[in-house]
This record gives C-alpha cells, structure tokens and sequence, in this order.
C-alpha cells in the first residue's frame, strides 16, 4: 500500500513527498477511514509507529480553510516537550496547507500565550492544565472544537492528570469527535473510554520490534502475592542466570510493595520507577539498570515504555496483563538485538483467563512449569486479595488502585518521616501564626485591604 491509495490530496501528497514518505505505516492505514469517518477512535499504537500522523492525515484532509479565529481542533498531551514535537509534525505536513496551529504549554508566560491566541488558530497542541487555564480566561474560546485528541492518555492519567481531563471535556461542545492514542492499555484508561467515548472504534497495531521467536517464555500458576514474592527470591537467588532482570507490575502501588518486599534481600541490587518518583530518580534507575550496577528493575507498564536496554535478561511479570498488548509489550524489552530473551508470567487462580487472552492474541501457548519444591507458598494474603464487599454507586471508588491497604509492615525508620511540604511555609506559618507565603498575592492582597 502507498499514500496514493488513501484519499489523501495534492498538499498532502506534496509535503509527504518532501519528508521522503511514501507508504502509510499500519496505525497510519488502519487510522485513516476510522478517523475520517468522524466517529470516536480509540488507537494503541506506540511512539515511533507513526501515530501522530495516524490522527493528523485524516484531520488535515477534511479540515476546511476557515478564517474564523477559534480553534476546531484540539490535541492534548502530557508533556511540553510532546507540544513541540507535536507542533512540529503537524507543521511539517500542513507545509502546503493554509492552517494555523499553536503549541501551548505550562511553567511559560501565560500573556505571551493569551496573545498568540488572540490572533486567531485553527490547531491547538496543549497540556492539559494550561488549556484550562486559557480555556477558563475567555481568551480562549473552545466553543468550535470539533475534534479532540488526547495522545499518550495512558501518561497523562498515570501522572494525575484525570481531573484536569474532566474539567476539559466539561468546557468543550458535546458535539465533537473523541480521538485517543495510548501506548498501553490501563483500567484507568479503559474506564476513560467507557465513561466520555460514544461506541468508540477500535484500531491496534502488534507491538514492534523483537520478534517472538526470540524470546523463550514460560508462565507459573503461584497461589497469591507473598508466595509470588517467595518465588521470585528463589529465582533472583541465581545471579549468574538472573543478571538483568526487569519486573513489571500494573500500578505504582505494587510496585513499591514489591521493592519493600526484596529491598532487605537484595537491597543494593534493586531499584524501582514509576511515575511517583522524580524524573532524576527515575533516571538514575535506569542509569544503574543499564550499567549493570543494579541487576533487578521494578517497573509499572506505563513508565517502562521508553526503555531501551540491552541485554536483558529476563522480564518477569509479576502479574498478568489483563491487556494482551501490554503483555507483549513487556516482554519486547528482553531478546533484543537478535539475542535469546526469556520472559516468565506469574498467575494466580483469578489472572488465569488474561493468560487464555494473551495466548489467543499470539497464537501459541506458553508452556507452564511445575512450581518449584523448595518455594514456601503462603497462606498469607493482601487487601485486595481478600474477599471483597462490594460497594455499589460509589463514584469516589473508581479501582483497586485507590483501595487504601493497611500497611502490612513495620515501615523502616527513615521511611517513617512524613513529608509536610515545604519547611519555609512552615516557619513563616508559625512565626506568625498564619499561613503566608512570598507567592500568595491574593492573600498579600487581601491583608493589604483589610
Ligand atoms: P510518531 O509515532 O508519531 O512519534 O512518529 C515517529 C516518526 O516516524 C516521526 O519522526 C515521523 O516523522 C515518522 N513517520 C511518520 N509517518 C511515517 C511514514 N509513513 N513513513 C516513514 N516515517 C514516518
């Protein structure tokens, strides 16, 4: 297939040919008629498979030259950096096309901002809270957006960005296409889709990169939790078969669990990242991992995504996708570079039919092995792993991932500290018995008239 056999027209054509493009990547092909159809489109599709132009093509070939100057279509991402980027592309394709598009993003001057709006814009590139922000300032006029796209979803809700998400849409016409990338399917992204998307449209692309055949994988049934924590000591135990290890689990929560869990055993060898910790943190984990300084990564599905490490050794997940994608995802960053990978799966009785989904999406099953003899299974079991009492009509409860568990452990010492904020607030808030900080003009304001 070329871009000559999608609808596409000569502008397109034109600045397709100038980047050197000449066939539709497969998110590009399958996206085009979904989006083009104006129904609402939910794509999983990494970066790097052309999913930016996947959503644009389509828009660009019906957006129709307007002189109007609020914007028709909006792009939300998680990042600045994905703004510019973002902008960028779109610039490259509209070369031949009369459209106005803007990037704007926090942490930069606000009026600067205000003013490129009012000049008028047909594509508007935006984090979440800075959108808002105009949106709710008047300059910004959100009342013509016809279609809205949310890119790499799964990042912005794994860093909170949920509630400014529902702000959006509560300021957006109803009347409008929903169009939503993510790289990985989450429960917090599926219960997105079902609460604001109307019958959505469904498009993948396989995940890319190692192919299956390199990677030897093989799956364990373990009872619960703390018996899958004593089977992985028992493997981690063998440095010289387990010497890069990444560990994957759903969400942030289970994974600073599991760290507590293998901290005291493997203390200097392992490291944990997901979106709670800073980006340094994060970035020297991962500069460590790959350095073979720390032999064990723990990492969540979302915050996993970037990573290009090589030679490693095994991945484990620790639970089972209930994602096939994911899965497959996970197990892409062992067996690179023509290399062997290994990739093992841990069960429990209740995951068992996510294994029947992943093996219907590869074609092949995933040979399982005995339990070893030597590994303790424990009797012991976590909140959410103990009968649950359904609470119905509870809007505040949206997943197990928001269920406070007890803590099931003396914290150590130095983890027993409390962040209050910041100690400068606190200092001025006692010397003068009020809370009063350098930046709070309305409260200086305030005082002032009193
Ligand atoms: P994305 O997944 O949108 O981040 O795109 C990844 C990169 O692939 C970008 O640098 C695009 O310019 C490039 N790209 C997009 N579509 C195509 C295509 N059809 N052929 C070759 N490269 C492409």
């Amino acid at each position: 297939m070329t871009f000559q056999d999608l609808n596409l027209n000569t502008p397109l054509y034109n600045a397709l040919e100038d980047m050197g493009f000449t066939t539709p990547t497969p998110i590009q092909e399958q996206a085009f008629n979904v989006v083009a159809s104006g129904k609402d489109v939910v794509g999983i599709a990494q970066t790097g498979t052309g999913k930016t132009f996947a959503y644009m093509l389509p828009i660009l070939r019906n957006l129709k030259f307007s002189t109007q100057d609020n914007p028709r279509v909006l792009v939300l991402v998680p990042t600045r950096e994905l703004v510019v980027q973002v902008v960028e592309e779109i610039e490259k394709l509209a070369k031949y096309i009369n459209v106005r598009v803007l990037g704007v993003y926090g942490g930069t001057n606000i009026n600067t901002q205000k003013r490129a709006v009012a000049e008028g814009l047909d594509i508007l590139v935006a984090t979440p809270g800075r959108l808002y922000d105009l949106g709710v300032s008047r300059v910004l006029q959100l009342k013509s957006i016809q279609k809205l796209v949310i890119d790499e979803v799964d990042v912005m809700l794994d860093l909170g960005f949920r509630h400014q998400l529902m702000n959006i849409f509560d300021i957006l016409p109803e009347r409008r296409q929903n169009i939503m990338f993510s790289a990985t399917m989450t429960e917090d992204v599926d219960q997105l889709i079902s609460q604001f998307f109307k019958a959505p449209q469904r498009v993948t692309v396989a995940i890319s990169g190692t192919p299956l055949e390199n990677i030897i994988q093989e799956r364990y049934e373990v009872k619960n939790f703390y018996t899958k924590v004593n089977l992985l000591r028992e493997l981690l135990s063998d440095k010289d078969t387990y010497n890069k290890v990444i560990i994957f689990v759903a969400f942030k929560k289970m994974a600073d669990r599991l760290f507590d869990q293998l901290e005291e055993e493997f203390n200097d060898e392992c490291c944990v990242i997901h979106s709670n910790k800073t980006q340094n943190y994060r970035l020297r984990s991962i500069a460590q991992f790959q350095a073979g300084d720390n032999r064990i990564l723990i990492a969540t599905d979302v915050m996993a995504r970037g990573l290009d490490i090589d030679d490693v050794s095994h991945v484990i997940n620790f639970d089972t996708p209930h994602y096939p994608e994911n899965y497959m995802h996970r197990i892409g960053r062992t067996g690179r570079a023509e290399k062997k990978g290994h990739a093992l799966v841990f069960s429990t009785q209740t995951e068992l039919e996510y294994i029947s989904e992943i093996e219907k999406y590869m074609d092949m099953d995933i040979p399982l092995l005995p339990f070893p003899e030597g590994v303790a299974i424990s009797e012991e079991l976590i909140e959410e792993e103990r009968p649950q009492i359904k609470e119905r009509n509870n809007p505040t409860k949206r997943s197990l991932d928001d269920v406070p568990g007890p803590a099931f452990h003396e914290k150590s010492e130095k983890n027993k500290k409390q962040n209050q904020g910041g100690s400068y607030r606190r200092e001025i808030a006692k010397k003068y018995k009020k809370p009063k900080t350098r930046g709070d003009k309305n409260f200086n304001k305030r005082n002032k008239r009193k």
